[in-house]
């Protein structure tokens, strides 16, 4: 994770809740050193563990405080044009949700809907999913702390396409 200037300790806070969730919701561990849980959604989802120094991570999640429309961006790179295997994966989170007053719960589910950008999921019209499609730009938590905002967790759309992904081999590594 890199924060820019002006990002608060509460959105990286945010930020790292996200990646937590994203272990729980899909791998049922909290780390990457346990065990998968009994309860795994996708047993061979991607797992995420925070890098603290030392070499550049597998995914670099920059947050940057502006006032662009963009809230979240996610490009990759695979290690050829044909393969689908990552080579580098590069997630902006930026916008006044980093500085200003959007909830936590906005940035958890941006987060979210990025990660599931980086890992091969694709938008849907759903507006309970985290994929839905304008997530990117807004969703029912901009721009205030609104108390009936909810954390949106991964549905079983989000699970048939990362189980297609992860554990029915429709990308071929
Ligand atoms: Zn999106």
């Amino acid at each position: 994770m890199e924060a820019g200037e002006g990002v608060t300790d509460e959105a990286i806070a945010d930020v790292k809740n996200a990646i937590t969730l994203w272990n729980q919701e899909n791998l049922d561990k909290t780390d990457c050193n346990a065990a998968n849980g009994a309860n795994a959604r996708v047993p061979n989802a991607p797992c995420l563990d925070l890098i603290t120094s030392g070499g550049i991570a597998d995914v670099v999640i920059k947050m940057k405080v502006d006032n662009g429309p963009i809230l979240g961006l996610t490009s990759l790179e695979t290690i050829s044009p044909s393969s689908c295997e990552l080579k580098s994966v590069s997630i902006q989170i930026r916008g006044e949700a980093l500085g200003l007053n959007f909830s936590n719960v906005h940035i958890i589910n941006v987060t979210l809907h990025e990660l599931g950008h980086a890992f091969g999921l694709g938008h849907t019209d759903n507006q309970n999913d985290p994929m839905y499609l304008s997530a990117d730009i807004l969703d029912t938590c901009y721009p205030v702390k609104d108390p009936n905002c909810i954390i949106t967790p991964f549905t079983e759309v989000d699970d048939i396409a990362m189980n297609a992904i992860y554990n029915a081999g429709s990308c071929i590594f």
